[in-house]
Parts: structure tokens; C-alpha cells; sequence
């Protein structure tokens, strides 16, 4: 199966396993069928000139990539998310196979373009081994008729909902929990460290590639932390089954203790090997987590719209039943359910922060077999000693900025900036890629 990237140092021993991973990975190459594959149909060329010769969709054709070495995998897609395409693809500079994104009606409103634009200089702006960040991006047409966008990233064999799934059925569970929210609690401190809300993690946004290592995606949603309590946010954020009670409850702000929530909903269902709060209905969803929390106080709930408070408040009290916890599996041990209880919070300000969570035990083994073997930041010298880095868990030197956002008010500004953007991003030595528009495969991509 295609490993992207040089390969790591040495393998840890997960009951993740690869096969597991190949069963229905996002990278998985599909049985290393061939059928169909030929190199002319390749979605990625290398662009015969470096900009300003930008490619024309009317213009003829580059010319076809080299053959790429065997076996040839087919381009197909991988993913369709709520803004966009995904496909594995191969970079014909080198052979590697990766992701391919693309963010289409870009500028159908300005709404939507500066959402675009924002998610496209986040995942320029990540560097942070546990959130997916952009490797390129696609030489785009003439402002004239530049459309849509393309990203790469780094190609990821299977995300955290697929390996929950499948592995319900497996005998012997998965010793990688500790392991998998070490992952995500190590990415949203970076990510809340750029005071970046991502407002829709879940298990289909957690890449993992073989090696078990995790990495955050899909920032359709993600935007800047609003400062100020009087401003309102959009309440249309966070798929239900892990949106926190105060976005239930119509809060008109809230903080990146919904990430924190989501975070605990995803926990309890690795535990569980199930969804923890399953409910059918915004109402039932909350209805879910009072019966596990009991009822919240009048305090709990000050975020809350008038409208959901008084619904509460006509319910009958439920006391709280937190010892369910440890029923959740056997793997449930004190510490777990003891950090759980903090990330499960009602309270959003009562609710324990990323870098809280990261100081827990619970994580310490987690975090062992991490930086024993598998990160980037730390490393074996010849003479077999481990050398650690300084700071396990990094922040970002600098926060995420939005002003430019606020300049920004008609479509065909965001599309001009949009567009010297790309180019500013693609003024390196690489030769620039495009799509290959022999490509049979584009067609049914661009559509
Ligand atoms: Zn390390």
C-alpha cells in the first residue's frame, strides 16, 4: 500500500493494525489494481512553465507526464466533504502519491469566498505535525477565469471513524486511545494556540496514517476566536453528535471549549467503540447529556438563549450518573474516566483546556511511545541515545491573523487577493502543477 512520505523511524506495535488500515483506508490503493490506470490520464502534470505562464483552460494541452514507475495507481477519489472534493493522486515531480483537494464555487458569494480563502491560508499557515497543512497548490488560470481552487496535502491511509468501526468487531480492542486523543489534544493546542476554533472535530476529521499518527483536517469550519462576548457566532458549527450543550443551547458566543467537548464525545466513543451521545434530534442530543451529567444548575447554563433555558428548567431534575463511565469498556480505568469527566463538562468555562488535558497522566504513556519513536521533533544518535526535544507539545509563535478579512468586501477583491496569494505561495524553486486536461479522470473529478 502507498506510505506517503519517507518512512518513518521505527514501527510501534499498535493493535491498529495495517491490514486493518487497508481494509477501507483512505489511501489504500485499492488492491494495487491497475485497471484503467495510464499515465495520460494522470490528474496532476507538471506545468510545462514556471508562472506567470499560467495554464489556460482554452489553451493546448501540456504535455503528458512521464510514465510513473510501477505499479501505476489509479487516480480516484477518496473523499467528499461538505466543501469539497478529496482524491489520491500522484505528484508526477516525484512519483509521491497525495491528496488532492478541491474547493469549488469559490466565488459565488462573498460569504463563501472569504471561507475559502480563510481555510486556504490556514492550511498554508499550519505547521504542526498532528494538522493537515497544504504541500502545494495548483497553478491557477487567469483571474479571468479562475474558479476553483486545488490544494495537496499529505495523503493519510485512514481516519479515526473507519478505524472505530471497523475494529467494533475485532476480539482483541485497540491499546491506541491514549494514543489517539494524545494526537488530538497535541493538535488543538496548537491550533487554540493560533486562537483557532476548528468547530468540527469528529472522528471523520482525524486523519491517521499507518504509523497510528493522527492528524487534524477540514477546516471548512474554522475561524478565529471572537474576543469579543457581544458579538455573536453562528450556531450552524460542530456535527451534532459532538456539539457542546452550550451551542445546543443557543449560546450566542463560545470559546474553544467546543473543541474540548468534542473532543470528550470522541474519547467515550473509542472507549466504547460506539457513538457516545447518539440522538436523533438537537433537543434528544441534550436530552443524552443530562442524563449522563444530571441537570445543570442555573450557573451551567448562562450561556444559554432564554427559550432553552426555560426547557430545561421545566424538565424533571436528573441527577448525575458519571459512574456509566466506567462501563464503557474495560479499558475505562480511573485515570481515563477521571480526565473524560473534566473534557465532559456542561460548563464551558468549567470544562478543562487542551493544555490542561496535555498535564494529565492518563496521557504520560501516550506521550512515551510518541516521542520514543514516531515524532519529528526528537531523535536517536548513533550512539542509540534518545535525544528529546524541549517543549513535547508545541505552540505556535505566533497567532492565526483575520484582519485582512475585515478589508475585504466585495467577491472580486477576495478573488484578486485570493489569486496573488497562490502565486505568492508557489514562488519557490518547484516546478508548478496543474491539471492534466487529457485527463479522463479530471472529468469525472471536476465535475
Ligand atoms: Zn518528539
Amino acid at each position: 500500500m502507498a506510505v506517503v512520505g519517507p518512512s518513518r523511524h521505527s514501527r510501534v506495535s499498535m493493535s491498529v493494525s495495517m491490514s486493518l488500515m487497508q481494509g477501507g483506508g483512505a489511501g489504500a490503493t485499492g488492491g494495487g489494481g491497475t485497471t484503467g490506470a495510464h499515465p495520460g490520464q494522470a490528474v496532476l502534470a507538471a506545468a510545462a512553465q514556471a508562472p506567470p505562464t499560467y495554464y489556460h483552460p482554452a489553451a493546448p494541452a501540456p504535455p503528458p507526464p512521464p510514465p510513473a514507475q510501477d505499479p501505476v495507481q489509479p487516480d480516484r477519489p477518496i473523499g467528499y466533504g461538505a466543501f469539497g472534493v478529496v482524491w489520491a493522486v500522484t505528484d508526477p515531480r516525484d512519483g509521491r502519491r497525495v491528496a488532492l483537494k478541491k474547493l469549488p464555487n469559490v466565488f459565488l458569494s462573498l460569504v463563501s469566498s472569504k471561507r475559502v480563502f480563510r481555510e486556504l491560508k490556514m492550511l498554508c499557515f499550519f505547521k504542526h505535525e498532528n494538522v493537515l497543512s497544504a504541500l502545494d497548490i495548483l497553478q491557477p488560470p487567469h483571474l479571468d477565469f479562475f474558479q476553483e481552487i486545488y490544494v495537496i496535502t499529505e495523503l493519510l491511509q485512514s481516519d479515526l471513524h473507519k478505524i472505530i468501526v471497523m475494529s467494533m468487531n475485532l476480539k482483541k480492542q485497540t491499546d491506541s486511545i491514549t494514543f489517539f486523543v494524545l494526537g488530538i489534544a497535541r493538535g488543538l493546542k496548537y491550533l487554540h494556540s493560533a486562537r483557532i476554533l476548528h468547530r468540527d472535530i469528529k472522528p471523520g476529521n482525524l486523519l491517521v496514517n499507518s504509523n497510528c499518527v493522527l492528524k487534524i483536517c477540514d477546516f471548512g469550519l474554522a475561524r478565529v476566536e471572537e474576543p469579543d462576548q457581544n458579538k455573536h457566532m453562528t450556531q450552524e458549527v460542530v456535527t451534532q453528535y459532538y456539539r457542546a450543550p452550550e451551542i445546543l443551547m443557543g449560546a450566542r458566543h463560545y470559546t474553544a471549549a467546543v473543541d474540548v467537548w468534542s473532543v470528550g464525545c470522541i474519547f467515550g466513543e473509542l472507549l466504547r467503540r460506539r457513538i457516545l451521545f447518539q440522538a436523533q434530534s438537537p433537543v434528544q442530543q441534550l436530552e443524552l447529556i443530562t442524563e449522563l451529567l444530571g441537570t445543570p444548575t442555573l450557573e451551567d447554563m448562562r450561556y444559554a438563549c432564554e427559550g432553552a433555558r426555560s426547557h430545561m428548567l421545566r424538565r424533571a431534575p436528573k441527577p448525575p450518573s458519571l459512574t456509566a463511565l466506567y462501563t464503557l469498556s474495560s479499558q475505562a480505568t480511573h485515570e481515563a474516566v477521571h480526565l473524560l469527566c473534566q473534557m465532559l463538562v456542561f460548563d464551558p468555562d468549567k470544562r478543562i483546556t487542551v493544555v490542561d488535558a496535555l498535564a494529565h497522566p492518563y496521557l504520560d504513556e501516550g506521550r512515551l511511545r510518541y516521542h520514543s519513536c514516531m515524532c519529528t521533533c526528537c531523535y536517536t544518535t548513533s550512539a542509540g541515545m534518545r535525544q528529546y526535544t524541549v517543549e513535547f507539545e508545541p505552540a505556535t509563535s505566533h497567532p492565526f491573523d483575520d484582519l485582512w478579512e475585515r478589508k475585504l468586501t466585495t467577491v472580486q477583491q477576495v478573488k484578486e487577493e485570493m489569486h496573488k496569494f497562490i502565486a505568492e505561495q508557489l514562488n519557490t524553486s518547484r516546478v508548478p502543477l496543474c491539471i492534466n486536461p487529457q485527463s479522463a479522470a479530471f472529468k469525472s473529478f471536476a465535475r
